[in-house]
């Protein structure tokens, strides 16, 4: 048996008709950018976002929905922008594309996402806002007025998770979604959107996609972007928008099929954050240390489960962003060593859960 980290094509599958016929409306329609396509995406995943079609802005990719945002935010080159280390590599691409400074703080040990106290104990006179990560699904433990400063959340691995019955994404003054294919909601190539909580931000958000441009010919303002998202992948993400419940209660399925089958192992997994309802994206564990990891992952790879590992070098480590790196942070530090990526994705077969679940318990006897 081999079964791939990620399974895109069989993803593309379940909807193959529905899809090309999608891309033929937009082929034929003869409007290829920031058309009714959009339109219509926005006004739909507002609705799954509990907001108004107003506060979403579509865009080119995740990474493009935090640099908007935190440019509509009022981020700047002078700036301090706080977030984790324990993040996707955009998140700090994106706080350095404005210019900003990124200040990395520590995550939890057990819930592995932002340590809100440590990051309420960074804010200085240059904060000028916050990025909250929701990695893997699991929520930072954000509540109103965490933080004197505005706060973004990075929702790019948490689409439709919810805390406290409130949407991942909505909670903050502004958040960024990513469509990058293995994402919750994937495009067929790259897309993103912007929530603003205020609409004169949304509004702003909106100029800054398009050049900066108020209408056609007229920039209102500087640090606009080419980041429109074509017509195309708006109308496969429309199609795809009305999978999303099925595929979150199916990977929840096999989250809880692997939580509670390796319980008896080594293994562990992250802490719900306390009223969370995760939708995940990633189902990680954590092994006992960097060599067990590497044991494992090869020993899985000879019975033809691929892994991965998000992320083995964390942000503030990185070449890229060593200007930037001021004291070491054992909890990330710690978890980049020792976790592991097992495949989570809808079409994911009740044998091939089996064979990854019988695999790890061989593994540990
Ligand atoms: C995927 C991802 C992004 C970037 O999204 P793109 O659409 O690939 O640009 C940003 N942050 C996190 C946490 C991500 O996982």
């Amino acid at each position: 048996m081999q079964i791939p980290f990620n399974a895109p094509l069989r993803i593309y599958r379940q909807q193959e008709k529905e899809i090309l016929a999608a891309v033929q409306r937009v082929l034929e329609s003869g409007h290829y950018i920031l058309g009714p396509e959009n339109k219509a995406l926005e006004e739909e995943f507002a609705k799954t976002q509990n907001c108004t079609a107003s506060q979403i802005v579509a865009c080119n990719s995740g990474t493009d929905a935090i640099i908007l945002g935190l440019k509509v935010l009022g981020v700047k080159p002078e700036d301090e922008v706080i977030t984790v280390s324990h993040t996707a590599i955009p998140t700090i691409v994106a706080i350095r594309s404005t210019g900003a400074t990124p200040i990395f703080v520590d995550i939890d040990p057990e819930t592995w996402v932002m340590d809100v106290k440590k990051a309420q104990a960074a804010v200085g006179k240059k904060t000028k806002a916050i990025i909250t990560v929701h990695l893997y699904g699991n929520m930072v433990a954000l509540e109103k007025n965490s933080f004197s400063v505005p706060v973004l959340e990075d929702v790019a691995q948490a689409m439709g998770s919810q805390l406290h019955g409130e949407i991942a994404g909505t909670l903050g003054d502004a958040g960024a979604f990513s469509f990058y294919p293995t994402k919750n909601i994937g495009a067929l190539g790259d897309g993103g959107a912007l929530f603003c909580k205020e609409n004169s931000a949304s509004e702003m958000g909106r100029m800054l996609r398009n050049y900066g441009q108020k209408d056609r010919y007229n920039a209102l303002y500087e640090g606009g972007l080419n980041s429109r998202l074509d017509e195309i992948q708006a109308a496969i993400l429309r199609a795809r928008l009305k999978m999303v419940q099925s595929w979150d209660r199916e990977k929840a399925d096999t989250v809880s099929f692997y939580r509670e089958s390796l319980k008896e192992t080594p293994l562990r997994f992250q802490k719900i954050t306390p009223g969370c309802r995760p939708a995940w994206h990633l189902a990680v564990a954590k092994t006992e240390n960097a060599a067990q990891r590497e044991k494992l992952q090869q020993f899985l790879e000879k019975q033809g489960v691929q892994t991965l590992v998000h992320y083995p070098i964390p942000t503030h480590q990185q070449k890229a962003f060593a200007a930037f790196h001021r004291e070491s942070l054992p909890i990330t530090e710690d978890l980049a060593e020792s976790i592991l990526s097992l495949p989570l994705y809808p079409g994911l077969t009740v044998p091939e859960k089996e064979h990854i679940v019988s695999s790890i318990q061989t593994f540990y006897r």
